[in-house]
């Protein structure tokens, strides 16, 4: 296992092979590329003071930060991240709505404008995103990588039909890492849960390896009552990722399971 910082959200990720997909933003990448965008140490900088920002719940300064790196490098990867960021923000909003509240509750309605205000900004920047995606695929840049980011963008706007498009790209050029990956989550996505563990289980073989696949073997076993087996997992998982979405698994099961 190797560790390598993902180019596009900053954190540090355990990796297997030259291309993988990050533990946190779930970014497609390979390590070449990655390392020569980071050579210089402003991006990395950058990104610690994005995730600083984020961290300390000043998201406003995360984004003005973060949106000078995306308008510099004009990528729909980063555009997909800075509507990722924006989703964390919407996310923080609505975790400030309260029912306790006296009165007609003014400061939730706040918070939820606020929220759905937030929200649609996300998926404007990621509109923009596909579109980029697409503009540069007619112009005939077609990569597994493009695919990919075009894949997970309308994962993220909720459009799988455009999604299932992205798979087609990535197939076309042969990446079964990546291929699986995207298959992963596009069943994920379906509620298919058993397809979601062949896909994932592919990927937990030395040359496909992605430490995201036994979060997403947790979650489908979680969502097919199999509390036991998924916390196991879970466990496990937590000791080589913490991401939100591992903490928040495993919340739920600890919820589900005492009832
Ligand atoms: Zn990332």
């Amino acid at each position: 296992m190797n560790r390598a910082t993902c180019v596009y959200c900053g954190h540090e990720n355990i990796t297997a092979g030259d291309v993988w997909v990050c533990n946190y933003c779930e970014m497609a990448m390979n390590s070449a590329n990655a390392m020569s965008k980071l050579g210089d140490g402003t991006l990395q900088e950058s990104l610690k003071a994005v995730n600083g920002g984020i961290s300390a719940g000043n998201f406003d300064a995360a984004l003005a930060e973060y949106e000078k790196l995306a308008a510099k490098y004009k990528e729909p990867q980063f555009y997909y991240r800075e509507g990722l960021i924006c989703f964390q923000q919407s996310n923080a909003e609505v975790e400030q709505v309260r029912y306790d509240r006296k009165g007609f509750m003014e400061e939730n309605a706040v918070h939820r404008a606020n929220a759905s205000k937030i929200e649609s900004k996300a998926k404007t920047i990621l509109y923009k995103a596909s579109v980029l995606c697409q503009t540069e695929m007619k112009s005939g840049i077609e990569d597994p990588f493009l695919g990919f980011a075009y894949f997970m963008i309308n994962v993220k706007i909720g459009n799988l039909k455009t999604a299932k498009d992205g798979i087609a790209v990535i197939d076309k050029h042969g990446n079964a890492y990546l291929s699986g990956y995207a298959n992963m989550v596009f069943s994920a996505e379906l509620g298919r849960y058993w397809d979601v563990i062949a896909h994932a289980n592919a990927l937990t073989k030395s040359d496909m390896f992605s430490p995201n696949a036994y979060y997403y073997i947790a979650w489908a076993l979680f969502k097919l009552r199999r509390h036991r087996e998924s916390m196991h997992i879970v466990r496990e998982l937590e000791k080589y990722i913490k991401t939100g979405s591992v903490y928040a698994l495993m919340h739920d099961i600890q919820k589900t399971s005492t009832i």
